[in-house]
């Protein structure tokens, strides 16, 4: 892992006081130990999450109706004052994994760790071959229609696009049962800008240089793919380190001149105990299309309306470390929320977005897939969540004799053959399955540096 040296209390997190930890392995913050009830009110307009105690009367009381099940919603069926705070929401975008997380002044209020679709890509090129093979078996005339085409301004490859409009459709979801105020989404790992040109901004002298210098190192270790450059890893040594090629004095601390070392080598290299060979830097390239559509969230989030601002993974990063939060989406989405002292919600919804539908129309002699179920086996589909003695699990499998596969969304197995009058339909598939869980903050599995 990388480690991060901060400077002298450089952020303002530092000097708050250390609070009682509810959980073992978080040493700040506090947990909540129930789940929220989102509230909208009688216009359908989303007003602050309540108590569930308060909910369950509401509720008894014929005050409200239940409009969504997970998250669960309720709506007043009565006139409300619309009780509402400032609530940010922080977006830690992704290729695959999504963290959201909106917080309030004094707690978290919602927390989502999502995995988007990946086989957009596979299923594209599988239609495009069917497609030609099809068109050369016909030999009917057709126009040419191959010089008339041209990509629009701004066109996205399918897949790619498919992740910006994923997104968007995530911080919908969050503000159709929030008060959601304003959106911050990390748009890079480091400030391109500012690493080409670190005087950019004249404002932040009260940060200090060493904050600047994080964001260069920041690009530093990407550039270098996280592995030292002298021994290339064989050292075996995980603390990584920026070297000044030449002094900081002569070369100063320009990406040219900072090179990725482990400790080992840093040592030796410092000693000159080592000879460094060291090929000139490559340039910006590594900072690839991720980036350019993190900016098209800002953009899309922007005309959408929303309140949107934008941050840097090395000042995510600096904060993460600063609570001492191990790295995962959704401590990476809380503090992108400018997430501090706040009341962490223990609940966190599972979120796994899936195809609408098998979009094969026949079943031939010559199809891939012979074994396609309609749609719907003895009143079930797929992907309905449902409940199998006690236990909520995701339809993954049908079979028409009336036997499905039962499964979580993480793939554990419930029942590989559980029968359909034995199951409890609680919910119909929609593309986005979704699952509440508890945030168990001790299991967090290790994530690539920035995903
Ligand atoms: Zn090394």
């Amino acid at each position: 892992m990388v480690k991060v040296s901060l400077g002298n209390g450089q952020c303002h997190r530092r000097n708050k006081p250390l609070q009682q930890s509810r959980c073992g392995a978080h040493p700040l913050g506090r947990w909540k130990d129930f789940m929220l009830v989102y509230v909208l009110n009688q216009h359908g307009i989303p007003l602050m999450p309540c108590h569930p105690v308060k909910a369950r009367i509401l509720l008894k009381q014929g005050k409200a109706n239940v409009v969504k099940r997970t998250p669960f919603t309720i709506q007043l069926l009565y006139g409300s004052s619309g009780y509402r705070q400032p609530v940010t929401l922080g977006l830690d975008s992704g290729y695959v994994n999504v963290g959201l997380s909106a917080v309030t002044a004094k707690e978290e209020v919602y927390a989502a760790d999502v995995k988007l679709r990946e086989d957009t890509v596979k299923l594209n090129s599988e239609r495009r071959m069917y497609r030609r093979s099809r068109r050369n078996r016909k030999t009917w005339y057709r126009q040419p229609r191959f010089l008339n085409r041209k990509k629009p301004e701004g066109w996205l490859a399918p897949s790619i696009k498919h992740k910006l409009d994923s997104h968007i459709k995530l911080v919908d979801q969050a503000k159709s049962i929030m008060p959601v105020s304003k959106v911050i989404v990390e748009v890079a790992a480091f400030d391109i800008q500012k690493i080409k040109d670190p005087d950019i901004s004249g404002t932040d002298y009260q940060n200090g240089d060493q904050k600047g210098f994080l964001n260069v190192r920041e690009y530093v270790l990407y550039r270098d793919g996280y592995k030292c450059r002298h021994c290339k890893g064989k050292s075996g040594d995980p603390r990584l380190e920026v070297h000044h090629v030449k002094t900081r004095q002569t070369g100063g601390a320009r990406p040219g001149n900072l090179a990725t070392l482990c400790k080992t080598c840093h040592d030796l290299a410092t000693r000159g105990e080592i000879v460094l060979k060291i090929r000139p830097s490559k340039g910006f390239k590594a900072e690839t299309f991720m980036s350019t559509v993190r900016w098209r969230i800002v953009g899309k989030l922007r005309d959408l309306g929303y309140n949107v601002e934008h941050t840097y993974g090395y000042l995510t990063k600096l904060g993460r470390k600063d609570l001492g939060l191990p790295k995962s989406h959704l401590n990476d989405a809380f503090v992108i929320a400018n997430g501090d002292m706040q009341e962490r919600s223990t609940d966190v919804f599972k979120m796994q977005q899936v195809r609408k539908c098998n979009r094969k129309l026949f079943k031939g002699v010559r199809s891939h897939i012979q074994n396609t179920a309609p749609r719907e086996i003895f009143g079930y589909r797929r992907f309905d969540k449902v409940r199998l003695n006690g236990v909520d699990g995701f339809i993954f499998g049908r079979r028409s004799t009336g036997y499905f596969d039962i499964r979580t969304l993480d793939g554990t197995n419930i029942h590989s053959s559980a029968k359909y009058s034995d199951l409890v339909l609680l919910e119909r598939a929609t593309t986005l399955l979704i699952d509440r869980k508890m945030h168990n903050c001790m299991a967090i599995p290790p994530q690539p540096p920035y995903g």
